[in-house]
């Protein structure tokens, strides 16, 4: 049984696919005109690991995340290079894909981009202005009339902020505190892409194209809408409004937000420039799915705050996991009186890996049941590595990929170097002995300090 974190109720429930065993999921994907952040993977990956989870649970998936390639930010930036939007969007949604693949996150099964359903998005407009809640302001460009839908707010809440009738906005982004008539057509500007359509030449405006691409793939209602918390309002709230008034059906039957990135306390992103992406991990030497597991680290619903310490940690342990898994493919094989009595045990681990991971997508406690069976001495080395890749399934961190780990010849002067630190460390002479540790990385080698004292590797 799955419990999932409902936004729009505020409480975890049971979670069931509305028809048969299909799960249908739509997530809010990138507007490609820049890098994506490490903040930005962070939703895609915990979106990653609950897609994974359903399919563990024996349900398949349909998902589909859209591709924003038309929007204030491209266009203003093609302006500033001269470019045509599609010069600037094609090659970051290369890199995007690029991205994800590096961080194992599995391809869905669709990436509709904006420009290429632009039919969609006029029919829903039209179907609005139909019926009564859309409007075309003295600019030309449409908006949707929020006083005319009952239920808008209901699920960011909208005592927070104030509703600001006969107030409106034609930028897609705008100021948390206020509520305002929202952009769905924006009319055509000279030096700005543009379509026909009969209420007069424009572009879409970002929330509709959501309503418009969610529907056409996936139909009304969704079994599950996920995102950043930061698209709760207006973004979805905005999704939610276009398609209940244009559809009359529930929009989505579950919300699921994932909390954000932080760095030095504050949200990452490309506004504040503070950001990282993955060359820049790939720079520092820290494998991509060191960052994968630092995510996996923290429930998707709490903050997390990332700092160099902390992924040079989690590529510790990443690696510590990798030789586990080396080692269990090469020592000991069982013996068959092991495997007549573990199968109760192996069950045991199975269900309590599920039973983390159904629990609202707890990552942290699953790969803690992965450590776990790790150190559990009743399981043969040949079990284990078949329950960790297993778990793989869910977790994505390439266990299944390891290759077994031929133990490299340790030069005499290595040895001797770490000696030296060693003694320097017994010394408390910390900053000589760090500055040791330094040469030998330098040297191609590296110091893990185990419990039993420090371990060299090449
Ligand atoms: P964008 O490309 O800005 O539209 O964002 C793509 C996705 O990344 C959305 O689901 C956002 O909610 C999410 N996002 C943006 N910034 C962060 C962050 N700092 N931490 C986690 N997710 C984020
Ligand atoms: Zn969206």
């Amino acid at each position: 049984m799955i419990k999932l974190f409902n936004t729009l109720s505020g409480k975890k429930e049971t979670f069931k696919p509305l028809k048969a065993k299909t799960a249908r999921i739509y997530a809010c994907g990138p507007t490609v005109y820049n890098y994506a952040h490490l903040g930005n993977l962070r939703t895609y990956v915990f979106e990653d690991i609950l897609r994974r989870t359903l399919k563990a649970n024996g349900y398949k998936v349909k998902q589909i995340t859209n591709i924003t390639d038309v929007e204030d930010k491209i266009i203003k930036k093609a302006q500033q290079e001269k470019k045509d939007i599609s010069q600037i969007t094609k090659p970051y949604e290369k890199i995007f894909f690029e991205d994800l693949k590096k961080l194992n996150v599995e391809k869905v099964e669709g990436y509709p981009r904006a420009t290429e359903h632009i039919k969609e998005m006029t029919n829903l407009v039209s179907v609005l202005m139909k019926k009564g809640f859309a409007y075309q302001g003295e600019d030309k460009s449409i908006y949707f009339k929020i006083s005319k839908f009952k239920n808008y707010g209901k699920l960011s809440g909208l005592k927070k902020r104030q509703i600001k009738i006969g107030a409106r906005i034609d930028s897609d982004e705008y100021k948390k505190d206020d509520a305002q008539d929202f952009v769905l057509w924006k009319s055509a500007k000279s030096g700005e892409p543009s379509w026909q359509f009969s209420w007069g030449a424009g572009r879409p405006g970002w929330h509709i194209e959501c309503s418009a691409m969610s529907a056409k793939y996936l139909g009304l209602p969704l079994d599950i809408h996920a995102g950043g918390v930061d698209l709760i309002f207006p973004h979805h709230e905005n999704e939610i409004a276009q398609s209940e008034a244009a559809t009359g059906k529930k929009f989505s039957r579950f919300w699921i937000h994932g909390e954000h990135l932080l760095i030095n306390g504050e949200k990452m992103s490309k506004s504040l420039g503070n950001i990282f992406t993955l060359r820049d991990l790939e720079k520092n030497n820290v494998s991509l799915l060191a960052f994968r597991y630092l995510l996996l680290g923290t429930h998707y619903r709490k903050k997390l705050n990332f700092t160099w310490q902390s992924i040079v940690a989690s590529q510790n342990s990443l690696n510590r996991l990798y030789r586990h898994i080396s080692e269990f493919s090469t020592k000991n094989p069982p013996t068959l009186k092991l495997l007549r009595t573990n199968k109760k045990l192996v069950e045991k681990y199975g269900k309590l890996f599920l039973t983390a991971i159904n629990d609202d997508l707890n990552a942290p406690k699953a790969l803690s049941v992965a450590w776990e069976i790790i150190k559990e001495k009743k399981l043969s080395n040949k079990e284990k590595k078949e329950l960790l890749i297993n778990f793989d399934k869910v977790l994505g961190l390439g266990l299944k990929d390891v290759k077994i780990e031929k133990t490299a010849e340790i030069p005499q002067k290595i040895k001797d170097l770490a000696q030296k630190r060693e003694l320097l460390r017994n010394n408390k002479q910390f900053i000589q002995a760090d500055a040791l540790r330094k040469e030998i990385e330098k040297l191609g080698y590296f110091i893990e300090d185990t419990a039993t004292g420090p371990v060299l590797r090449k």
